[in-house]
């Protein structure tokens, strides 16, 4: 099995104990702890099962009547004397449901069964109406417009690849089709459709989600000229990956320096040696990586580093991964939200927090402990 969100989400999480409940069986199930059990909570992490739940009742409860997450007005559900805080600054309504349709996946449901999947078949139908000219992404299109229609299209693609609908899997390959006629000259991708400038972050996503789906949709050329401009742009001593001069972030560079490094090589290291061998100098990319595992401390934070990085280094040696593994554990199941209405969600802090807020924090980090999970099946 190649490191993919579809076998993410599908393979790790279809044997989970998520299917058997549903989301309010398994709230009043949590209320309804014995002393006793809420005592050693008090010392001991929950367990990793019990926070996914959490986390995806929590979604659950921010979901907007016509199926999408809102990245800046998720609150509106919320009572009005506990209103949940963390309005996005920049996150996309189209990015946001996007992660969390992965993450409903990633708890064994989909949109024809398990205990998610009215939640995912509303999520679903609401971004397939957010095509336009081919590209998702909805009423308020961004700079980064591109990521976002490349991270629906992986939702799309996990969605379809676990569906009967030949409508879904016609609606992610044309999804697939976009993605691929916006590439540019030199195979790679850009922030932007017409951003001419290919960076490393758009390229690595797209050529993730185009290997996503090479069981049923033929990728053509264009990935081995896009994997070799990626691969390019990973340095032969180091290992690191960065992205192009002049398009990185400045201002989040500035905030947190080296963050931006290790997100790359992350989605570089996934995308670049998606079901392949390693060969050097991934090796020193794996090595960076475990230098920076995930911690939670304020110049560390980063949500989409630790679920990428998870998904970069499944399969990439026991030991290692064992230790990062643990590293997103602990830093992530003592950190949710464990009161009030915004009970099972995760702070948007650290790198990308505030530009992502509550909902999108909330998608990776279950989107993160969900890939732990898959290690877990794996070694069985
Ligand atoms: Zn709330």
């Amino acid at each position: 099995m190649n490191p993919s969100l579809a076998l993410a989400v599908v393979a790790i999480c279809g044997t989970t104990l998520l299917q058997e409940q549903k989301p309010a069986q398994a709230s009043k199930e949590l209320q309804e702890q014995k002393p006793a059990q809420a005592s050693k909570e008090e010392t001991l992490p929950p367990p990793r099962t019990v926070v996914v739940r959490r986390g995806l009742d929590w979604l659950v409860g921010h979901q907007s009547e016509d199926g999408r997450w809102s990245a800046s007005h998720f609150s509106k559900s919320c009572p009005a004397t506990d209103k949940c805080s963390g309005r996005a600054r920049r996150a996309t309504d189209v990015g946001v449901t996007s992660l969390a349709i992965g993450a409903f996946l990633g708890a064994g449901s989909t949109t024809e069964h398990g205990a998610y999947s009215k939640v995912i078949k509303r999520a679903v139908a609401w971004l397939c109406k957010q095509a336009s000219d081919g590209l998702i992404q909805g009423d308020r299109p961004c700079r980064f417009a591109l990521v976002d229609h490349a991270v629906a299209t992986l939702a799309l693609v996990a969605a379809a690849e676990t569906s009967r609908s030949t409508d879904l899997k016609s609606k992610a390959r044309d999804a697939l089709d976009a993605l691929v006629e916006s590439r540019n000259a030199d195979g790679a991708w850009g922030y932007g459709p017409s951003d001419r400038k290919s960076d490393l972050a758009p390229t690595g996503l797209a050529l993730w989600v185009l290997q996503e789906a090479k069981s049923w949709y033929p990728v053509p050329k264009v990935v081995s000229r896009g994997r070799k401009w990626l691969l390019a742009h990973c340095d032969a001593k180091s290992g690191r990956f960065a992205a192009a001069p002049k398009h990185g972030r400045p201002e989040a560079e500035g905030k947190m320096p080296g963050s931006s490094s290790v997100q790359q090589t992350a989605i570089g290291l996934l995308a670049g040696y998606y079901g392949r061998k390693l060969t050097p100098p991934a090796n020193h990319s794996v090595e960076w990586l475990g230098q920076n595992k995930p911690e939670w401390r304020p110049s560390k934070i980063d949500f989409l580093y630790w679920w990428c990085g998870t998904l970069a280094l499944t399969g990439r040696g026991r030991e290692g991964f064992r230790s990062w593994w643990k590293a997103v554990e602990s830093a992530l199941l003592t950190r949710q939200e464990g009161s009030g209405h915004a009970r099972g969600s995760w702070d948007p802090v650290g790198f990308w927090g505030e530009e992502g807020g509550r909902v999108q924090s909330t998608a990776l980090a279950v989107l993160a402990l969900e890939a732990c999970k898959r290690v877990v099946i794996m070694r069985r």
